[in-house]
């Protein structure tokens, strides 16, 4: 499924799985629930078309909500070896890789797809920090994986100490929802964080003064800190914010990204956004992508850390095009 992205620090999606259960008051909106209501649906009114969107129909219930289970999407995990162009890729915006359903031998192959293609910057968030915990060793890191948890108020700061104790290059947080104040942040060996608004219908409150400690405990533990949305108009203390309004050309449209009069779009050290554009996704994702008939390997596959044995991708996906679909994120 063709992926582009609308989510500020990211610029396209990858969903080799589908399904989740919620685990934290982060959950209550989640749009991947609502996307896959949506999906399924389409899955199920056009089933002979439906490709890849029939594994909605797997996770979703009779009720519209999440049946718990997980759909492992086989023909989509050699999806970035066919994504020619480097590109920034958000690892699962529609599930957890880390939740419960999902063994382990799975999630090699995810980060073995992830190991065969340094060309791609990859992006796995999880709020099922315990288990990420749990198998970090056997998890070949590579310098393009970045590995961050989720945390929406002080009730989720232990999973930030699960990621502090992994092997993972990049560390980072995102802090969104932020539903909460999030003061005195641990913030040693994390190299990146994310925080914003909820957006949406139903969306909850974000005060400003929670989003200017976080981005101050970011200055003084100089740590990049990226400000994605206020998410409601709302919650923007700056009545003439300019990126409230532009949805084309840079602005995100969701309340503004503008904090104090500037665009924090800092990514971690070392790392170059190149030609990317953080707040310009439009004309980014998927222009140079070209579908090629075999798994590509890009160079050396070694792997530094601990678990570096690379696991079995095979098989390698059908070559089926489908429609776009714009994600938002789910974790
Ligand atoms: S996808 Fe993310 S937000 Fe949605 S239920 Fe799963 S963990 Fe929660």
């Amino acid at each position: 499924m063709a992926t582009k992205s609308t989510i500020a620090w990211t610029q396209k999606t990858w969903n080799p799985l589908a399904g989740c259960t919620r685990v934290s008051s982060g959950c209550e909106n989640c749009y991947a629930e609502k996307m896959s209501r949506r999906l399924a649906k389409m899955a199920a009114v056009h089933p002979e078309t439906a490709g890849r969107k029939s594994h909605y129909l797997k996770v979703i219930g009779q009720n519209g909500h999440w049946n718990h289970r997980i759909a492992l999407i086989e023909e989509a995990l050699a999806d970035p070896l066919r994504w020619r162009k480097p590109s920034v890729i958000f690892v699962n915006s529609m599930s957890d890789l880390f939740h419960e359903e999902v063994p382990l031998a799975f999630i090699l192959r995810v980060f073995a797809v992830m190991q065969q293609t340094p060309r791609h910057t990859y992006q796995v968030l999880t709020k099922r920090a315990e288990r990420l915990r749990e198998f970090d060793a056997q998890l070949p890191w590579l310098p393009n994986i970045w590995m961050g948890v989720s945390v929406e108020t002080e009730k989720q700061v232990s999973r930030i100490d699960d990621l502090r104790g992994t092997h993972a290059a990049v560390k980072f947080l995102s802090l969104e929802p932020l539903l909460g104040p999030l003061p005195g942040l641990d913030l040693k060996g994390i190299d990146w964080v994310i925080t914003g608004g909820e957006s949406g219908s139903g969306a909850r409150s974000m005060d400003a003064a929670w989003v200017r400690d976080i981005r101050d405990q970011c200055v003084r533990g100089k740590v990049p800190f990226f400000f994605k949305q206020w998410g409601k108009r709302r919650n923007n203390p700056d009545a003439t914010d300019p990126s409230a309004k532009a949805k084309k050309g840079g602005g995100s449209g969701k309340g503004g990204h503008m904090l104090d009069g500037r665009i924090w779009d800092e990514t971690p050290k070392g790392w170059s956004k190149g030609s990317w554009s953080p707040f310009a996704q439009a004309s980014v994702a998927n222009q140079a992508d070209s579908i090629v008939p075999t798994a590509i390997h890009d160079g050396p596959r070694t792997a530094s850390q601990p678990g570096g044995a690379i696991a079995d991708v095979s098989p390698i996906v059908s070559m089926a095009t489908e429609p776009q679909v714009r994600h938002a994120e789910g974790v």
